[in-house]
């Protein structure tokens, strides 16, 4: 029987997955995962989920192992690495659709592969209006896709026969150099549990709460969301598994909220493969000329939570510390670099890149064109956040004392705007300029500089 190479690329999981299923139906399976840095030029991979793909893949290594195989490492171009290890195994290859730009070349220069489903919901080329075009506005793509839903049940670990891999070289783990060091900061991870079986847990453990997702999802105070992000991007979970335990525990209409969320990652996927530059370039072409600032010390006081404003510093902070923030704060300290500070959004967009672990190239983009106001299917940009009202609207007093804990003296009612807070601070004592930040910009002055900015673009 002819070797079969199951080639793992973001889709770390043996649970339903595709092209695991089809090589162990065809012959003894050797598995490969190859860290390629070169292909993605710019988008390699960010440092948190590096730290997270090193859990990842001890966790793959080891469930493999326990199976009787070996999971070979690799690091270089993966196309090429692909290909020369299956022409000396004389071997099938076998792997799933990504849809990063970057992932069709590697798939290319891999030579002959067969690509199966497994990383969306659908492919994102079957979802078709009536003229058979692409979709590019969420809301008639979700129902589109709803006519396809739900998607298949998903498949259990097959009966693999691993291939004898003894002869065959593999890099070691601690080689690839995933982990920080020096300084290492990732003391905050610990919560996290990389790997197939983490992300079922956290699934299980989801099921539980999903009933509340609806009234609690944009509270940054609660744990109401899954927190599943990280095992989706890196495919320790299949889209297909998330649906359907979520949808079976809660039934489809109340876990729609839920389901939709899940939509627009998959809409992530649809946007670029249309545009696969969306990381680099605004879709709506007047952006190319909005003046941003070039203001390096406000993007540093952005990166380290150090804005002044409570619900921005919290997010930034939550986000450095843990690798991933809540999405209304996402949504928020976005909107407050480009909108209050007029930064440009590729940099804060790089930021989260480096620092989330559930970084996707599509949803990221996404997130920061929809922010912007610049993609195809975005918030205006005259529809600015007003980080306080968002901090007292959704609740986010206990979010900031758990991440700015120099106002954690600070009574709710005052906690979300302390330069207002007049005794309170004292009281607190707190002092602003020593203890935390004066606000380094004046709301109502940075909004009208952002509308400004907007009609100068308009008028061209
Ligand atoms: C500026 C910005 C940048 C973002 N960057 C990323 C990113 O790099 N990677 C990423 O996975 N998400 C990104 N998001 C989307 C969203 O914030 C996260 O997916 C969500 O916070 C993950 O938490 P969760 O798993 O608890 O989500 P839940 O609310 O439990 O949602 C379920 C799942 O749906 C998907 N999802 C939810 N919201 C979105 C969305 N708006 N777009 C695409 N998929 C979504 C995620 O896979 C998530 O796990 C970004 C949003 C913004 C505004």
């Amino acid at each position: 029987m002819t070797t079969q190479l199951v080639w793992f690329r973001n889709d770390l999981r043996l649970a339903d997955h595709a092209a695991l299923i089809a090589a162990a139906a065809r012959g003894p399976v050797v598995a490969l995962f190859v860290l390629d840095d070169e292909t993605p030029a710019a988008w390699r991979m960010g440092a948190a989920q590096r730290w997270w793909l090193h859990h990842s893949l001890t966790s793959l290594g080891r469930s493999i192992a326990e199976r009787g195989g070996r999971l070979i490492l690799r690091r270089g171009r993966a196309g090429p690495i692909v290909r020369a290890l299956a022409a000396a195994l004389g071997a099938q290859v076998h792997t799933l659709i990504h849809h990063e730009p970057w992932a069709a070349v590697q798939a290319a220069e891999a030579g002959a592969v067969t690509e199966h489903l497994g990383v969306t919901l659908a492919p994102p080329e079957s979802v078709l209006s009536g003229t058979g075009g692409r979709y590019r506005i969420f809301t008639p793509w979700w129902k589109k896709l709803l006519e396809q839903m739900p998607p298949p049940r998903p498949l259990p670990v097959p009966e693999v026969r691993w291939a004898d891999v003894g002869s065959i070289a593999s890099d070691d783990l601690a080689s690839l150099g995933l982990l920080p060091t020096a300084p290492d900061w990732s003391g905050g991870f610990s919560d996290w549990q990389p790997g197939e079986a983490g992300a079922a847990a956290r699934l299980t453990d989801f099921a539980r709460r999903a009933a509340r997702y609806d009234a609690s999802r944009n509270l940054p105070s609660v744990e109401g969301t899954s927190r599943l992000s990280p095992h989706l991007a890196l495919g320790e979970v299949s889209p297909n598994a998330a649906w359907h335990v979520i949808a079976d525990a809660v039934g489809e209409t109340v876990a729609e909220p839920y389901l939709r969320e899940l939509g627009w990652r998959d809409f992530a996927a649809n946007i670029i493969e249309q545009f696969p530059d969306h990381g680099d370039s605004p879709n709506r072409e007047a952006f190319n000329r909005f003046p941003f600032v070039d203001d390096p010390a406000g993007l540093k006081a952005w990166c380290h939570g150090q804005t002044g404003y409570p619900i921005v510093d919290a997010g930034m902070r939550q986000l450095w510390a843990t690798g991933w923030m809540h999405n209304r704060v996402r949504m928020i300290t976005a909107s407050f670099l480009v909108k209050h500070q007029l930064i440009d959004w590729r940099h804060g967009e790089r930021w989260f890149w480096d620092c989330l672990v559930d970084a996707d190239y599509g949803s990221n983009a996404q997130g920061w064109q929809w922010v912007m106001g610049s993609g195809v299917d975005s918030s205006p940009f005259n529809r600015i956040f007003a980080p306080i009202g968002q901090s007292a609207k959704f609740d986010a007093a206990d979010y900031i004392r758990r991440w700015v804990p120099e106002l954690a003296k600070l009574p709710d009612d005052l906690i979300h705007a302390p330069w207002e807070a007049g005794v309170g601070l004292i009281r607190a004592g707190v002092k602003l300029g020593r203890d935390y930040p004066a606000p380094i910009v004046n709301h109502e002055a940075a909004r009208a500089r952002a509308l400004q900015a907007w009609a100068a673009v308009k008028a061209g």
